[in-house]
C-alpha cells in the first residue's frame, strides 16, 4: 500500500496541477483526483512523474489515501460542481477532516457551505487563491477563511506554498470566519478592476491628449514602476507598450477596444450597494468595461455626437507628472473605498478581519501586488482601528502632494473630452468625504416634500424628526 499523503487535491486543470506541483516541491506528498480520470494518468505520468504525487481514480480512493485529519482541496469550477463534490465527499470523511475550496467561489456560497459541512462535524475552508497559473506554481496569494479550528492543520502547507515578501513573510494568513476568505478575494478582484481602469485612463490621456507614442509611454511606465507606483500591473503595462506586432507596430494599438469581465468586479459593486458603502471607483471600472463592450453602438454614436478635439499646449513632461499624481491619488481612494467595504462587511457578518494582514496577503503573488500595499499594512499596524485610509498620515500627505496635479488632470481631461471616470469619481469621493456639509439637506427637503419622509434639523438634537407642509395645502 502507498504511504498516506499529506493532502489531496481534486481538479487537475490549470490551477490544480500547478498547486500540486508547488506543494510537492515544498516537501508535501499529494494525492490527486479529477472527475475525468484520464487527466489523472496524464498528469501523474507527465508533469507529476517521479514526484511524491499519488494518482487516485475515485473520491473514496482519494480520501483513503490521506493522513488524518484528511485535507481535501477542491480546485474545480465554481458553483454546482463544488456542491456536488462536497455532497459526495461528506459520507467518506470523518469528524475533524477538512474540505477546502480554492476556487473563485462567491462568498455567500462559502458562508452556506461552512454551515452545512460543519453541521456534519467536518471543517470547511474557503480560500481565495490569486496569481493565475504562474502564481499557483511559484507562489500564489492565498486568503483562507471558514472553520478556524482547521487552520493549524492547513497553515504550514498554505504558508509554505504562498508567495513571500522581501522579509520572507508569506502572502497567506487566516482571514476570518465563514466566507471571509472568498469575500476578501472578491474585494481583491474588484480592486484589480480599479487599478487596471486607472492605468488605462493614464494611457488614454497620454495617447490622445499628449500624443505620446507607445515607446514614449513605455518609458513613462518604466519610470513609474521604479517609484511609489511600483506594481505588477504597471510593470506589465510597461512591457505591453514595448511589445511590437509582426509589422513592427505596437500590438496594443490593434487590439479591439472591447473589454471582457467574469463578474467578480460586479459582485464587489453589488455587495457595496447592499452594504451602502460608496465604492465608486470600482463601480466606474465595471461600468467602463460595460461601456467599452458596446463597441458597435459607440462607433455609430461617434458619427453623430460631437465634443472637443483634444489639444494640448504646455509642458508635456510636467503634465505626465500630474497624470502620475492623479493615478496615485485615485489609487489611494480606491483602496480606501475597498477597505471601507471590508470594514462594513466585517461589521455586518461579525468577522474579525485583520486589515494589515490582508494588505500583506496582497503584497505578493497576486495581480494587485505592489509596494504601495506595504504602506497600507503600516497604516493598519500603526492604528488597527483606522476608519478610513485617507486619514492615515502617510496617505494624507501623499494626497496633499498629489492633489494639485490630480485636479489639473481631471479638469483638463473634461475640457478635452477624454473620459476619466475613475480619476474623476475618486476626486469627487475625496471632496465629498472631506466635506463637513454636503447638499443632502436639499435632498432631504425634496424627500419630505414629495413623500413626507421627514428630516432632522441642525438646530435640534439628532434623532428628532420633522415634517413640513411645503405647499400649504391640506
Ligand atoms: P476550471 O476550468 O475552472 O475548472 C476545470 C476543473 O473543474 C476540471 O478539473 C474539471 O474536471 C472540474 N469540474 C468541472 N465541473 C465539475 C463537476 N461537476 N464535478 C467535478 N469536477 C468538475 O479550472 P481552473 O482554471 O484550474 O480553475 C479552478 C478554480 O480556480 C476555479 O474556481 C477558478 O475560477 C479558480 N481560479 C482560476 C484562476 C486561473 O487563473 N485559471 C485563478 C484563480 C482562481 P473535468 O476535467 O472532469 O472536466
Amino acid at each position: 500500500m502507498n504511504k498516506l499523503s499529506d493532502i489531496g487535491l481534486i481538479g487537475l486543470a490549470v490551477m490544480g496541477e500547478n498547486l500540486v506541483l508547488n506543494m510537492e516541491s515544498k516537501g508535501y506528498s499529494v494525492s490527486v483526483y479529477n472527475r475525468s480520470t484520464e487527466k489523472v494518468d496524464n498528469f501523474v505520468n507527465a508533469r507529476g512523474k517521479g514526484k511524491n504525487i499519488q494518482g487516485t481514480y475515485s473520491l473514496e480512493e482519494l480520501v483513503n489515501s490521506l493522513e488524518r485529519p484528511r485535507k481535501v482541496m477542491m480546485m474545480i469550477k465554481a458553483g454546482g460542481a463544488v456542491d456536488a463534490t462536497i455532497e459526495a465527499l461528506l459520507p467518506l470523511l470523518d469528524a475533524g477532516d477538512i474540505i477546502i475550496d480554492g476556487g473563485n467561489t462567491h462568498y455567500p456560497d462559502t458562508d452556506r457551505r461552512v454551515k452545512v459541512v460543519e453541521s456534519k462535524g467536518v471543517h470547511y475552508i474557503g480560500a481565495g487563491v490569486s496569481g493565475g497559473e504562474e502564481g499557483a506554481l511559484l507562489g500564489p496569494s492565498i486568503m483562507p477563511g471558514g472553520s478556524k479550528a482547521a487552520w493549524p492543520a492547513v497553515k504550514p502547507i498554505f504558508q509554505s506554498i504562498a508567495a513571500k515578501v522581501e522579509d520572507g513573510s508569506p502572502c497567506c494568513d487566516w482571514v476570518g470566519e465563514d466566507g471571509a476568505g472568498h469575500f476578501v478575494k472578491m474585494v481583491h478582484n474588484g480592486i484589480e478592476y480599479g487599478d487596471m481602469q486607472l492605468i488605462t485612463e493614464a494611457y488614454h490621456i497620454m495617447k490622445d491628449l499628449l500624443e505620446l507614442s507607445a515607446d514614449e509611454m513605455h518609458e513613462v511606465f518604466k519610470e513609474w514602476n521604479e517609484q511609489e507606483l511600483d506594481s505588477y500591473l504597471i510593470e506589465i503595462t510597461r512591457d505591453i507598450m514595448a511589445f511590437k506586432d509582426e509589422d513592427g507596430e505596437p500590438l496594443v494599438e490593434i487590439i479591439l477596444d472591447k473589454a471582457g469581465q467574469k463578474g467578480t468586479g460586479k459582485w464587489t459593486g453589488i455587495t457595496a450597494l447592499d452594504l451602502g458603502v460608496p465604492l465608486t471607483l470600482i463601480g466606474e471600472a465595471v461600468f467602463s468595461r460595460c461601456l467599452s463592450s458596446i463597441k458597435d453602438e459607440r462607433v455609430e454614436a461617434s458619427k453623430i455626437l460631437s465634443g472637443p478635439k483634444p489639444q494640448f499646449e504646455g509642458d508635456k513632461k510636467e503634465f505626465v507628472k500630474a497624470i502620475k499624481d492623479a493615478l496615485f491619488a485615485s489609487k489611494i481612494v480606491s483602496y480606501a473605498q475597498g477597505y471601507a467595504l471590508m470594514q462594513a462587511a466585517a461589521k455586518e457578518n461579525g468577522w474579525n478581519l485583520n486589515y494589515g494582514g490582508i494588505a500583506l496577503m496582497w503584497r505578493g503573488g497576486c495581480i494587485i501586488r505592489s509596494v504601495f500595499l506595504s504602506k497600507i499594512k503600516e497604516a493598519f499596524d500603526n492604528q488597527s482601528s483606522l476608519s478610513n485610509l485617507l486619514l492615515d498620515p502617510y496617505f494624507k500627505a501623499a494626497i496633499d502632494k498629489a492633489q494639485n496635479g490630480w485636479r489639473k488632470v481631471v479638469a483638463t481631461a473634461v475640457m478635452n473630452g477624454i473620459p476619466t471616470p475613475a480619476f474623476a469619481t475618486a476626486l469627487c469621493y475625496f471632496d465629498g468625504y472631506r466635506s463637513e456639509r454636503l447638499p443632502a439637506n436639499l435632498l432631504q427637503a425634496q424627500r419630505d416634500y414629495f413623500g413626507a419622509h421627514t428630516y432632522e434639523r441642525t438646530d435640534k438634537p439628532r434623532g428628532e424628526f420633522f415634517h413640513t407642509n411645503w405647499t400649504g395645502r391640506g
